[in-house]
């Protein structure tokens, strides 16, 4: 039986991940789980998953003395934790660039990586490829649109395939202009219309940067050139991607706007396509009444999506400085330093003002580079 590790278990992905495994007992074993500030959960979840290692970097002497006392092994390295819990399997569910390490720490101990956390390709793609290709171990995504094509790819081969066509929602403000932005709350922004989601990746679908950070993501993933990927606009979140053969056919992937089926097919290859009713959330109904539309993204209104393009053709520490830039900018929006309009201007200026010399060639050199986009960006925001 696969032994699951779950990192990133208290939030979004993790839970929705825990509640999979709940419904289904005896699926898989898990192997530990990890969070950062939430570890007062972690002894609790352990027992009912019954598990004996734990990690959370923000874990206090008191917790370790008490859970330790208690029978647990806890870390406060992720990194200790994927390296000391016989995992054959981890599921990546940390937010942000902090997710980096631990996926490049499980490849390189050859471990398969269930990656949801898209930051890891985008800041670091080629040598996390090179790595798996090394270690001979697989990253499978887990993000929704990246499933749907790693899905798509399996049933009709790669050499067949023309075109990706991601999808997008298009956000909680996508029919609103620009200068209809001004005085966004947070609240507002984390209210995305179709899926229920993290802080910052809700924030980051409200700005389309999410949609920027996926097309980087695609075209690391699957090794394609940016002419290759197209990100549409589809309100209605059923179809998660599509592909266009060369043959002149395009196939689409649809189910109802769930992260249940993308993180069943990672941690099952493919095992929620074939999954008895008890795993499935709701069936997609075709007869729902459901228009499907499709747009273009007008990438004035969106220029996240453009500069994501652009980072994607330049490479070398341009996706870094899109990422870091973003990330600082969510946190000035979050902390009430800037607007939500200010986010993707704040990126675009931040990239237009980066010049770095030289090209990431390890995982070091990716944490130098996102450490001076942060403090560059950090010198633009204020
Ligand atoms: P959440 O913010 O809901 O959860 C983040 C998780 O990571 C929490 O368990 C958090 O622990 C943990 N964490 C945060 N910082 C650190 C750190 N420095 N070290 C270790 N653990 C940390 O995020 P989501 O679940 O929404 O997203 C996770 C990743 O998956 C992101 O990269 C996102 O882009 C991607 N993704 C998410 C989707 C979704 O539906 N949510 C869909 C597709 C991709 P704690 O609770 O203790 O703070
Ligand atoms: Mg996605």
């Amino acid at each position: 039986m696969k032994r699951l590790l779950i990192l990133g278990c208290t939030g979004s992905i993790g839970t929705t991940t825990l509640d999979a495994l709940r419904a289904n007992p005896g699926l898989c074993e898990v192997a530990g789980l990890s969070c950062n500030s939430n570890f007062s959960v972690l002894p609790a979840l352990a027992k009912e998953f019954g598990c004996d290692c734990v990690a959370s970097p923000a874990a206090t002497d008191a917790f370790r003395f008490q859970a330790e006392k208690a029978g647990l092994r806890v870390f406060t390295d992720v990194g200790e934790l994927i390296r000391g819990s016989g995992s054959d399997l981890v599921l990546n569910g940390i937010s942000g660039a902090a997710g980096l390490t631990a996926t490049y720490t499980a490849l390189n101990q050859g471990i398969d990586v269930a990656l949801a956390n898209k930051e890891s390709m985008v800041m670091a793609g080629e040598i996390l490829n090179n790595l798996a290709g090394q270690r001979g171990c697989r990253i499978i995504p887990v993000d929704s649109e990246h499933s749907a094509i790693y899905e798509l790819v399996k049933a009709f081969g790669f050499q067949s395939i023309d075109k990706l066509i991601i999808t997008a929602s298009g956000g909680p403000f996508r029919n609103l202009s620009r200068s209809e932005l001004k005085g966004i709350t947070v609240e507002r922004a984390c209210g995305h219309p179709t899926w229920k989601m993290g802080r910052k990746i809700s924030i980051d679908s409200a700005t389309m940067a999410n949609k920027g950070l996926e097309i980087i993501e695609a075209g690391r993933l699957f090794n394609v050139a940016s002419q290759r990927i197209q990100a549409v606009i589809h309100p209605q979140s059923c179809v998660h991607s599509m592909v266009s053969l060369k043959n002149g056919q395009t196939y689409a992937q649809m189910s109802q706007p769930t992260m249940t089926f993308p993180i069943l097919n990672a941690i099952f290859d493919g095992f929620g396509m074939e999954a008895d009713r008890q795993f499935s959330p709701a069936l997609f109904d075709v007869l729902s009444e459901v228009t499907l539309e499709f747009r273009r993204i007008d990438t004035e209104r969106f220029p996240l999506v453009r500069c994501a393009y652009d980072c994607l053709n330049n490479g070398s520490w341009y996706p870094i400085v899109f990422n870091a830039a973003d990330e600082i900018a969510v946190q000035a929006f979050v902390d009430g330093r800037i607007g939500f309009e200010e986010i993707d201007t704040s990126v675009v200026r931040i990239l237009e003002r980066a010049s770095f010399t030289g090209t990431p060639e390890t995982v070091e050199d990716v944490l130098m580079y996102d450490s001076l986009a942060r403090e560059l960006s950090r010198s633009v925001i204020c």
